[in-house]
């Protein structure tokens, strides 16, 4: 591990809580020191206060931010003389400990300190940083962890046996400080993580990336790397399963939940050990990340199966307020599968990429720590005790009403732009995670957050079809909501000329291609936890054809007219399907200014009034199709199939 101190970047830091702000983004940006919100630093700096009298603070980390982004107000101002008295105490409940931290503070408005705030404060040096570095837990979470510490350190850190984080630990460390000398470069303490001390922000930093890298150079002469097996191709039946599973989860948990399947080569290794029961289920990592294993037999697969709560992470970090902590439930967060490989599981694509972050901590931390002897973990009650103290805390902490799709997963045709954008772009408000598919490559980079998945495809080829599908099935675990978009629009042709040739190429993209979705996604729909949304984005030409459009119009008709048989199939599912019929939407591709000029005019109308040429006077926009449609996939339609919905502003030939 280097030190990543840069002597340029420092100068532009000024002042103490400044170069603290620096060294702790040096921290958070390697993840194999602090990951996610994990891990805490602290400086302490004097402060004059409203009555001219000079004061002593402890700027330390505050609930919801992260040393990698973290900035000055993530800090928490906070007096340092209560906050030691308080270490004096013979004991201290954690919501006492957590009052008294918010009450000590000189900033109403800033964040709740971190839960390790006194233990900062009683260390007799300017700037403390603490992680739960991934080597140093491999080292302490062995058997004979102390002797390995020792072996590795010498004396030149303090050993701390472990006890729970929280008061206990702030009166074990405080008996130990007389221990202290000047040649101490910090304290590890066992099962939980390294604290390092001095008195500039670049000593402290220094010593804990020295302190790291010993543990690593250790478990590097001591650890023979296994060799990687090779990922395996997919399967055929795979995402059938996946969203089988992931329904029968969702119903454990209660609401919709997402489902990455992981089954690169550091995976495939962990999930083919042969000792993988024991090694996966020895409990915690640490308190913090909380990484509690167990098998869930109302799953009701005979391969291994551990759930991973790391709800405890969360809270004891407090990463975020609006974390996902509704999750008092039995489902799991992490499932290992022989075949599948490591499945990570959250209400959110940030979730199950947090949790897949987590995961493979704790897988390289096992691995490292069973060829030291074995994986140790913590006695049963200490993990009692962290999960109600997060009980405790979640309860503080009201939880904001989840978004209507929060955690359901649609796929939309035709979606890098107009109406099928729009689609996508309102499923995501909702809070669904979105599969975009489109022709166009600009689909795979139109929108980069965790919870797109844009892939490149060809509707009218199958196979491109089957292969989305199933990397809908891996990234997000199954299929709830269906938009069928794509189509296109050819130019107008009087049937007396239509060859057969454009015909069948109008028919293959608008109507074949549809077939083929609609046939391959039903194994998925049906097992969607709330039951299944199809919408087919159809046309006015259905009810209100025009002349010049007879392939288009035909395709569109034969399209709703299969939204309907399948509305009638597929209703003992639980699949809805219906069909909106937009007209007149100008605001996509094909509608240039020129050829919406030239189109006004050919009627004798102004672009404006031939934008509002229907019974309502208004303009209808993508926007308008996208709401429409992700409201039919919501709780208001949730009666309705088989239904065909104008979206013209009003047609008389339609009425
Ligand atoms: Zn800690």
């Amino acid at each position: 591990m280097l030190s990543l101190w840069n002597d340029v970047e420092a100068r532009e830091f000024v002042g103490d809580l400044e170069q603290r702000v620096y060294t702790s983004r040096l921290l958070g940006r390697d993840p194999s020191l602090v990951l996610h919100g994990g891990g805490n630093t602290s400086v302490k700096s004097a402060y004059v206060n409203l009555f001219g009298r000079g004061e002593d603070l402890l700027y330390v980390k505050g609930s919801g931010w992260d040393l990698a982004t973290i900035q000055a107000q993530g800090f928490s101002p906070t007096r340092l003389a209560p906050l030691v008295e308080l270490s004096t105490l013979e004991s201290l409940s954690d919501v006492q400990m957590a009052n008294e931290l918010r009450v000590a503070m000189i900033d109403a408005a800033a964040p709740s300190p971190s839960v390790e705030a006194i233990l900062h404060a009683i260390i007799p040096y300017k700037f403390v940083d603490h992680t739960h570095a991934d080597a140093v837990i491999a080292l302490t979470n062995t058997p004979n962890g102390r002797e390995r510490v020792e072996e590795v350190f010498g004396g030149e850190v303090l050993i701390v046996p472990y006890v729970m984080p929280g008061f206990k630990l702030v009166r074990l460390c405080a008996g130990l400080f007389p221990q202290l000398t000047d040649s101490t470069q910090g304290m590890i303490l066992l099962k939980h993580g390294a604290f390092t001390f001095g008195q500039t922000a670049r000593e402290s930093y220094e010593r804990m990336i020295a302190l790291v890298s010993k543990a690593e150079a250790y478990l590097t002469r001591k650890v023979v790397p296994v060799s990687l097996p090779s990922a395996e191709a997919d399967s055929a039946e795979l995402r059938a399963e996946l969203a089988a599973f992931r329904g029968q989860v969702s119903r454990v948990a209660g609401f919709p939940i997402l489902m990455a399947t992981h089954h690169d080569p550091q995976a495939v290794a962990f999930v083919s050990r042969d000792d993988l029961e024991t090694a996966a289920a020895r409990g915690p990592l640490t308190p913090d990340h909380s990484i509690r294993t167990k098998r869930l037999p109302q799953i009701g697969r005979d391969v291994a199966v551990y759930a991973d709560d790391y709800r405890a992470y969360f809270e004891a970090n407090a990463v975020r307020a609006s974390a996902p902590l509704t999750m008092l439930d039995p489902a799991p967060r992490v499932v290992l599968d022989r075949e599948w490989g490591m499945v990570t599981l959250g209400r959110s694509a940030r979730d199950t990429g947090i949790v897949e972050d987590i995961y493979r901590h704790t897988m390289t931390v096992i691995e490292q720590a069973q060829a030291l002897g074995g994986y140790e973990a913590l006695p049963a009650a200490d993990i009692f005790d962290v999960e109600y103290w997060d009980l405790e805390q979640a309860k503080l902490r009201a939880g904001g009403k989840p978004a209507p799709l929060q955690g359901e997963i649609a796929l939309v045709t035709g979606a890098a732009s107009g109406i099928g954008k729009a689609c996508a772009e309102a499923l995501l408000g909702r809070g669904a995670a979105v599969v975009a598919l489109d022709i166009n490559p600009s689909v795979e980079t139109m929108l980069k957050r965790p919870d797109l998945l844009g892939i490149r495809c060809d509707v009218s080829d199958e196979a491109q079809l089957t292969a989305a599908l199933e990397q809908t099935a891996r990234r997000f675990g199954g299929l709830d909501v269906l938009v069928l978009n794509a189509g296109v629009f050819p130019p107008s042709t009087p049937i007396r000329d239509l060859k057969l040739s454009d015909w069948d190429k109008v028919m293959r993209i608008n109507l074949d291609a549809n077939l083929s979705l609609m046939r391959e996604a039903y194994p998925l729909l049906k097992h969607a936890p709330r039951g299944g949304k199809v919408v087919i984005v159809a046309s006015k030409n259905v009810p209100a054809p025009g002349p010049g459009a007879a392939a288009y119009s035909a395709s569109k008709a034969a399209l709703t007219q299969l939204g309907r048989v399948a509305a009638l199939e597929w209703g003992g599912d639980g699949i809805r399907v219906n069909m909106v019929h937009p007209n007149a939407v100008f605001d996509t591709g094909i509608w240039t200014e020129e050829v919406l000029a030239a189109r006004a005019k050919h009627y004798g109308l102004s672009v404006e009034d031939y934008k509002t040429n229907n019974v309502l006077k208004v303009e209808v926009t993508s926007r308008d199709i996208g709401a429409l449609v992700a409201d039919l996939c919501g709780a208001t339609f949730s009666r309705t199939t088989g239904a065909q919905i104008p979206i013209d502003g009003g047609n008389d030939r339609v009425i």
